[in-house]
């Protein structure tokens, strides 16, 4: 399911025999000549191939691999293509992306993070250019000229948060020539499964500034006094909590109201209990914030890093700040949000690449009708990929792996360290310090200081203790990164990697195993595993296993153990799966509410006069008293009436349904049926949306002061915010922590 066919493989293989065959011919040519037989291959891929080989052997001095051209084929059929590590992805991405600007299509690469947008388009800018196409990149911090430049280029390289973070901004323009992004063909996807699968439901978050309500004392207080188990019951990973009937007669006795599930409370006294309790029970201090300065910050648990500016979600923020009994600070309201996976449905064309696709074939299958095609190595790999160590504690465990990086460290061996979090990270790198370890932590602040330290992490005697996401898509040589000391390290085995307890997902453990054995390389890699880890507790729910542990080590090594602990991954892997289809069966009715609005939105800008058109229709009386204002002053001042309301209807009915959500799975006990009570509320309220949208616009109309000026808005109290931001909340239930926890993004404020 979902894999590519052998046919297209099969076919694909022939035409890059091909490529080759017409490949000699060309390096006689002159550069124009060669440009025209690019333009001029359109319909041949063989010819096209072998035009973009001689040109990147040109410009960019890469002969490449028969594998890579055989990717770029598959790139441009429409299908992720399964590549490992260090084979050469950015080259064959770009190839194809060169491919799709001659077909007059314009290319979105999508990267995982600023630096990696940034070095591809410098990279491999002049290959493309070489054909007479343009190429941009975006970062974060660029202001929007320049953004605005990049989007115009036919190839684009840039982060998946900031191109999304763009659209979001874009649908917030009163004026067409605000506009940032173009319209783009295809998106072309680096780290392909991290993006579309892992992230897919992240949501990037555009907020405005407003001052905010806070959660109540009394609330915090009682919940306060709620007792784990008794009152209320907390999901054994540790990422849901509810308030159980005895924990709701406790709350609506003290807060002196008879059902906090009655339709008056469901939308706020409900939603405040449940953010107490988020905040009293799923979110600990040191573990997923800090408190400094009087001030709560996050820990990004799937990054490690505490950023400036980062908040969670509305409320619970403020009832971490209530729990904690610090000033509550003024909330930003949120104006708009997409999932990652809403922003990639926009494109008419997906495709991209990894070097874990066969993992995620049926995700990709089901989410995107992605094929994916499996591209041979180079040159065969020769990692070792050593059976899992098992201990029974997480304190033997530890201790082993503590011990083994000393073993291999002492022989001058590489080795690079697979952490699920920062603590755990620290702690590591603590216990080696006490042994007299030198160690490299990735918590550096930006992807370039992290991307230069992990491109060291082969170098000889090094250890590097690394979190899942960091330093992702950066190679690493074996002897470092100028590989001065490569044949040494090679002899001594190549690069070891060590995780230190098996992910949710096998993929997940496959991406860090492929950081060893790039193109050859030599290299190892091993996990730790404990029974009591996560992915043991939660895939094995209970199941007790017997195990008889090796009295001097205290390893454990039955086969029957072995095989547990592989189901007990499949069980979480399954679970991922499920979330994943719930999560977007919540998104997608949003997702297509919200593409109604935009089209009525893009009306509302397209068209100059039609926003005008509609109010003088409906308040003909005004329309007459504005006669005599110039019509692009009439025209521009109608149109952010609108827009305003149209806007301002939408932060609302986002704002509700995430109060119904958060309340939903406590409505849940009162039994219904969660996802259909959540469509039904969605859809009344929607329809109600879009008509409350135009009724206040006339209103406004008719009210607000209209000049030479244009709309007076700000001073009948109907102001756009005069800061807005950005950022991503992770619910990604990778990260393994409470959820709607926000990432590493740092704010931007227009
Ligand atoms: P990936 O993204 O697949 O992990 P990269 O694109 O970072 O790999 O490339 C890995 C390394 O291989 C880079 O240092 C690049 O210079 C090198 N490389 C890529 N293609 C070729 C080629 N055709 N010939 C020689 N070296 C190549």
């Amino acid at each position: 399911m979902g894999a590519s066919s052998t046919r297209n493989q099969k076919k694909s293989l022939a035409i890059v025999a091909q490529a080759e065959e017409v490949r000699a011919e060309l390096t006689q040519l002159d550069a124009d000549t060669l440009r025209q037989r690019a333009r001029d291959s359109l319909g041949n891929q063989a010819e096209l191939l072998a035009v973009l080989g001689e040109i990147a052997h040109r410009t960019l001095g890469f002969e490449p691999f028969a594998v890579q051209l055989q990717g770029v084929l598959r790139l441009i059929d429409g299908d992720v293509v399964h590549m490992a590590t260090g084979e050469g992805k950015t080259l064959v991405g770009a190839m194809a992306a060169a491919a799709f600007g001659l077909q007059g299509k314009r290319v979105h690469m999508i990267t995982v993070n600023d630096y990696l947008a940034r070095r591809d388009a410098q990279w491999m800018g002049p290959m493309v250019e070489f054909l007479g196409l343009s190429v941009g990149w975006i970062n974060a911090d660029m202001p929007a000229e320049q953004r605005r430049e990049a989007y115009r280029c036919d190839v684009v390289y840039g982060p998946v948060n900031e191109i999304g973070f763009d659209v979001l901004r874009d649908r917030q323009v009163t004026d067409p020539s605000a506009l940032v992004q173009a319209p783009a063909d295809v998106a072309l996807i680096d780290e392909a499964d991290s993006v579309l699968v892992d992230e897919a439901l992240v949501p990037l978050v555009l907020a405005g500034s407003q001052p905010g309500s806070a959660p109540t004392g009394r609330i915090t207080d009682v919940v306060r006094g709620l007792k784990e188990d008794e009152d209320f019951e907390v999901s054994e990973d540790r990422r849901t909590v509810f308030l159980n009937e005895e924990g709701a007669d406790k709350v609506e006795a003290a807060l002196g109201i008879s059902s906090l599930y009655d339709d008056e409370h469901v939308g706020s006294t409900l939603v405040q209990v449940n953010l107490a309790l988020h905040a009293r029970a799923l979110l600990i201090r040191d573990i997923h914030y800090l408190v400094r300065d009087g001030k709560v910050q996050l820990i990004d648990a799937s990054r490690g890093r505490v950023a400036d500016l980062q908040r969670w979600p509305d409320g619970l923020q403020a009832a971490v700040e209530a729990k904690e009994g610090l000033a509550v600070t003024e909330g930003g309201r949120i104006l708009d949000t997409i999932t990652i996976q809403a922003l990639m449905g926009r494109y008419p064309m997906l495709c991209g690449m990894t070097g874990t696709a066969v993992e995620a074939t049926d995700q990709l299958h089901q989410f995107y009708g992605l094929g994916v095609s499996v591209i041979e190595r180079h040159r065969p790999l020769q990692r070792f990929d050593e059976a899992d160590r098992i201990y029974a504690t997480v304190a033997e465990k530890n201790a082993a792996i503590v011990q083994e990086i000393a073993a291999v460290h002492a022989t001058g061996q590489p080795v690079l360290v697979g952490t699920h979090d920062v603590a755990e990270s620290e702690g590591l790198a603590e216990a080696l310090a006490e042994r007299g370890i030198e160690v490299n932590v990735l918590n550096a602040k930006n992807d370039a200081e992290e991307a230069r330290i992990i491109a060291e992490a082969g170098d000889l005697g090094r250890v590097t203790v690394s979190t899942q996401m960091a330093g992702r898509g950066t190679d690493i040589r074996l002897g470092g990164a100028d590989e001065a000391d490569h044949d040494q390290v090679a002899t001594l085995g190549g690069l070891a990697v060590i995780g230190t307890a098996r992910h949710r997902s096998s993929r997940l453990d496959n991406q860090l195993r492929g950081r060893a054995g790039r193109q050859g390389d030599p290299g190892l890699s091993v996990f730790f595993v404990s029974l009591e880890d996560d992915v043991v507790v939660s895939g094995g729910s209970g199941e007790q296993i017997t195990a008889h542990p090796d009295p001097d080590t205290g390893m454990i090594n039955q086969k029957r153990v072995h095989d547990f602990i592989g189901h007990c991954q499949r069980v979480t892997e399954g679970q991922l799966l499920e979330i994943h289809s719930q999560t977007w069966k919540y998104n997608k009715l949003l997702t297509d509410q919200r593409e109604i609005i935009d089209e009525r939105r893009q009306r509302l800008l397209e068209e100059p006069d039609y926003a005008w058109q509609d109010l003088a229709k409906r308040a003909s009386d005004r329309a007459a008293e504005l006669a005599d204002l110039p019509e692009e002053i009439r025209w521009q001042a109608a149109r952010e009436i609108m827009l305003f309301h149209l806007d301002d209807s939408w932060a609302e009915h986002l704002e509700l349904m995430d109060d119904v959500r958060e309340s939903i799975h406590l409505r849940a006990i009162a039994k219904e049926t969660p996802l259909d009570e959540f469509h039904r509320i969605a859809v009344r309220e929607f329809k109600e949306l879009v008509q409350r949208a135009v009724d206040e616009a006339v209103e406004s109309f008719k009210k607000v002061t209209i000049d030479h000026e244009g709309a007076h808005l700000a001073d009948a109290g109907r102001a756009r915010p005069s800061a807005t931001w950005t950022y991503m909340v992770s619910d990604n239930p990778l990260a393994g922590s409470g959820n709607s926890v926000l990432k590493g993004i740092g704010a931007i404020f227009r």
